[in-house]
């Protein structure tokens, strides 16, 4: 039987419908990688800053480090709550490399945000960008300058919606390196 090798963890509520579509999505990008939900866990109350009504991401990789089951997976974080970092207005996502963990959150993703009719598959389409996104920094990858690639840095929506949910060639090539060591771990 495969180990987990992607776990994604819930910070405070998610669609299951979209929990769904990510982990099979997911799924597909990282063959033979085996993706898992492993459950629920409550946003961090500290986190919240009230003069932004924003969290910081940082506690919340805190708080999802204590949740960390296994040190050869990667452990990606959903929410749906809107993170920051000081300096930044706000955060798509953050990996911490060393510490095999990333976040996303899908709160500007959505197009409700920015007054547009609610869309399920355009929002799927984000959120799975910038988990590849996150997770390709968890492999190690860096930023990649081909705007197509997942790897590409989004400063807001419009990039997100530029890229697509795979890898350039180039990051492609890079990756299955990184999946293939992973894949034998577990
Ligand atoms: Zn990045
Ligand atoms: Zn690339």
């Amino acid at each position: 039987m495969k180990e987990p090798s992607i776990i994604i963890l819930v910070v405070g509520y998610l669609e299951e419908n979209l929990l769904r579509d990510i982990q099979l999505q997911l799924g597909t990008v990282f063959d033979p990688l085996y993706v898992t939900i492993s459950g629920n866990i409550s946003a961090p109350k500290k986190a919240y800053n009230l003069q932004r009504r924003q969290y910081r991401t940082l506690e919340f990789m805190k708080a999802l480090r204590k949740h960390t089951v296994d040190k050869n997976s990667k452990h990606l974080g959903i929410t749906n709550l809107d993170l920051y970092t000081e300096g930044a207005e706000f955060d798509f996502g953050l990996a911490l490399q060393d510490k095999n963990l990333c976040i996303v959150s899908t709160h500007r993703l959505r197009p409700e945000y920015y007054w547009q009719p609610s869309n399920p598959q355009l929002l799927l389409k984000r959120a799975v960008k910038e988990a590849v996104h996150e997770l390709g920094h968890c492999f190690g990858l860096e930023h990649c300058y081909n705007p197509r690639c997942a790897m590409h840095f989004s400063s807001g929506v419009i990039d997100t919606d530029r890229k697509r949910e795979r890898f350039c060639e180039e990051c492609q090539k890079r990756i299955r390196t990184k999946i293939t060591i992973q894949h034998q771990k577990t």
